[in-house]
């Protein structure tokens, strides 16, 4: 009698997503001349795997587009952050 032998294989793949309060503003960048989404700068941290204070240190030598909306809290350009 032949002997059969089955080999069985299972795959499992896991995702796992992490649903945070998403806080961006859609508007108008100056120096992009186009409308971007601008991020806190610990959202855009997060966003860009780099530390907050990166991003402060970008804001602070212009490295990258920022602007105050009416709370007085800084927003970062998102496509300005990208092209650093
Ligand atoms: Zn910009």
């Amino acid at each position: 009698m032949a002997k059969v032998q089955r080999e069985i294989f299972i795959e499992t793949h896991e995702v796992s997503i992490i649903k945070r309060k998403s806080y961006f503003v859609r508007a108008y960048c100056e120096l992009c001349r186009r409308e971007v989404s601008l991020f806190p700068p610990a959202k855009a941290a997060f966003l860009t795997c780099q530390k907050t204070e990166e991003i402060y240190s970008l804001m602070n030598a212009n490295k990258v587009h920022y602007r105050y909306f009416k709370d007085d809290k800084p927003f970062v350009c998102l496509t300005s952050l990208c092209l650093v």
